[in-house]
């Protein structure tokens, strides 16, 4: 999907579509505009003095446009909602804007502008799906649905019952936009909503009042903004009370990878009081020196791509907030070592993903990039990058100020339905409420016997690292050929990674340092890759699963698994902590129902 090419800004600045023949905010006052319209008609912000501890205020837009609406709402709810409150933004958008035109449109917008300017640095390339962007330091969560809002609304109901708080209607005008306010939308407002429900928008049209009259809301016509007479707001009216409810009892996670890291984060952000069993943190596959993150994209669109550009936009938002000294958002490329590559990237760059995904550039501009000399064209992932795995897992558990018990867990035992025991290692025994397991590939030696084991098969990989040269520190991006190769981190690079299915030994061997020294040497081709001097390796085990997609949810009653992370644990690893995180506290997660299913246990159920 590219930039929205209807948009052009007519003398004032202010956005305009000329598909709709409508702008995107007022000419007068953008910002008062929607102070008025959508904060102050939903009662914001004091609804928001009262909210119980923890309380994720949700909020769902139609029409995310140039985010004005969101920006605002996270700029108020930071200086007024109270320390432990969150603040859930979902917003539906089928034309997204790109970065130069929001650029453009928030230079009218001065009194949101330390939010507009975070907003850019996080604002993802607007692919297909939920990008989940995590902000202000996890406190505030943005899910930018991208799509048509009729199309995108079956996929998210079925967790959203109950769970939003206020709706802005942000359609352009009906008469203009009739799609935006179809009976799908007055029907999910209506599954979504519970007691305290309110909305408000800034039309005042018949059609729009009457189906929100239909679908159980009490509507009221008050004074519109500026030169606009009414417009509408209310609030839902049910005869039964409909609540919302979340799940904070406590998690005991066992693990000490990026998985075991994200997912204690997670919860904690929630209200959840976590504790983490680990025998070492970082010391399996998330330990490695460094690690690249980047989507996997293939030259069609497949749920597996879809999940892992959903994915990639959580990662780099999430490293973004937490742990910036350790990541390194220099762009990852993928020569194209022989023709068929060079074919194939071709087929993958050209239009079928927004420009900000990923790029196909020609030799000299692939050689530019890289630093070094390259002799092909190359597939450019300007927004990913690589971080250091062991530092990046450990400043997570820091974050998280979880409870960290040391030990090894050896085997799991129900004791009443759904109470679990974890024996440890060293004899001691602990009970726990819920329990999360995310081992990697032993994920199946701790399951009770009454569950069936998991198809997770171990894959051992070895890296080797290499001092730097004068020609390979000039290197500015992560290259990967069949493996990789990273830019200069403490004089040394990162060269992996060996792949050995049904493997675990754990001893590294120098066969393999020289396959990964080969393997660059060949595919490279160039002298910056020959001759490199080895001074360690180090062997890990990672866990795949038989459809490449990792393995999270329920095996039994208060029991959860994540595994099967592969090699892109750390792309994954946020999204699919958020998702766990939120399916155990109950708050809506960010991906569809089908894409929920396939990174389930329960596909590989009967
Ligand atoms: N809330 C926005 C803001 O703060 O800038 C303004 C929204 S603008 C008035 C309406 C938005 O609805 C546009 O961004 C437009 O692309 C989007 N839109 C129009 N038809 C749509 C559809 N069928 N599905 C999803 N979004 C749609």
């Amino acid at each position: 999907m590219n930039s929205n090419s209807s948009v052009q800004f007519n003398e004032q600045g202010v956005p305009v579509s000329t598909t709709f023949d409508d702008i995107y905010f007022s000419v007068e006052s953008g910002v008062d505009e929607s102070q008025y319209v959508f904060l102050a008609q939903n009662g914001l912000p004091r609804r928001w003095l009262s909210l119980p501890a923890h309380y994720s205020f949700t909020i769902a837009e139609t029409g995310f446009g140039t985010g004005l609406n969101f920006l605002l709402t996270w700029k108020q709810f930071l200086e007024q909602a109270p320390a432990s409150t969150r603040l859930h933004f979902v917003s539906f958008e089928k034309f997204p804007l790109s970065r130069q035109q929001l650029e453009q449109a928030y230079q009218l917008l001065e009194p949101i502008a330390e939010f507009s300017q975070s907003f850019l640095e996080h604002y993802p390339a607007t692919d297909p799906g939920c990008h989940r962007i995590i902000l202000s330091q996890g406190r505030v969560i943005l899910d930018l649905w991208i799509g048509d809002l009729n199309e995108l609304l079956p996929e998210w109901l079925p967790q959203a019952q109950n769970q939003i708080d206020a709706w802005f209607l942000d359609g352009f005008a009906p008469a203009k936009n009739p799609e935006m306010w179809q009976p799908t939308l007055f029907d999910a407002m209506k599954q979504t909503a519970h007691s305290e429900t309110t909305f408000a928008t800034f039309t005042a049209a018949g059609s729009v009042r009457r189906a929100l009259q239909q679908s159980g809301f009490e509507v009221q016509k008050v004074a519109g903004f500026g030169r606009k007479r009414e417009m509408l707001c209310g609030h839902y009216h049910s005869a039964e009370v409909c609540q919302k409810y979340y799940d904070r009892r406590d998690v005991t996670i066992i693990g000490g990878g990026i998985s075991a890291a994200c997912s204690a984060l997670a919860l904690k952000q929630r209200g959840v009081n976590v504790r983490v069993i680990s025998a070492g943190t970082a010391d399996g596959a998330s330990g490695n020196p460094q690690g690249a993150v980047y989507p996997l994209l293939h030259a069609e669109h497949t749920p597996l791509s879809r999940f892992y550009w959903q994915a990639f936009s959580t990662a780099t938002s999430f490293y973004r907030n937490f742990c910036a000294d350790h990541w390194f958002p220099v762009g990852v490329m993928q020569p194209a070592f022989n023709d068929d590559r060079a074919r194939r990237y071709q087929r993958i760059a050209d239009k079928l993903y927004a420009p900000g995904t990923v790029r196909y550039l020609s030799q000299p501009e692939a050689e530019q990039k890289a630093g070094v000399s390259l002799a092909v064209p190359a597939l450019h992932y300007p927004k990913a990058g690589w971080l250091r795995p062991e530092a990046v897992v450990k400043s997570l558990l820091e974050t998280a100020q979880i409870e960290l018990i040391e030990g090894e867990a050896k085997a799991l035992k129900e004791t009443e339905r759904g109470r679990w025991q974890i024996s440890l290692k060293d004899g001691s025994l602990l009970t726990a409420e819920r329990v999360l397991i995310a081992t990697g590939h032993h994920v199946n030696s701790l399951l009770p016997e009454s569950v069936k084991p998991l198809p997770i098969q171990p894959v051992r990989g070895q890296v080797s690292l290499v001092q730097t040269t004068p020609l390979l520190s000039s290197l500015k991006t992560v290259l990967c050929f069949k493996g990789y190769l990273v830019p200069e981190d403490d004089k040394h690079h990162c060269v992996g990674a060996t792949f050995n299915r049904d493997r675990e030994d754990l001893e590294p061997t120098p066969e393999d340092d020289e396959e990964n020294l080969k393997q660059l040497a060949e595919n490279a081709r160039q002298p910056w890759a020959e001759s490199l001097q080895l001074t360690s390796q180090r062997v890990s085990v990672r866990a795949t699963s038989p459809d490449h997609q990792p393995v999270t949810g329920t095996v039994a009653e208060n029991l959860y698994v994540i595994t099967a992370l592969g090699s892109r644990g750390f792309t994954s690893a946020p999204i699919l902590a958020e998702v766990l995180a939120c399916q155990l506290t109950g708050e809506l997660t960010p991906l569809t129902q089908d894409a929920l299913r396939r990174i389930s246990v329960s596909r590989f159920k009967g």
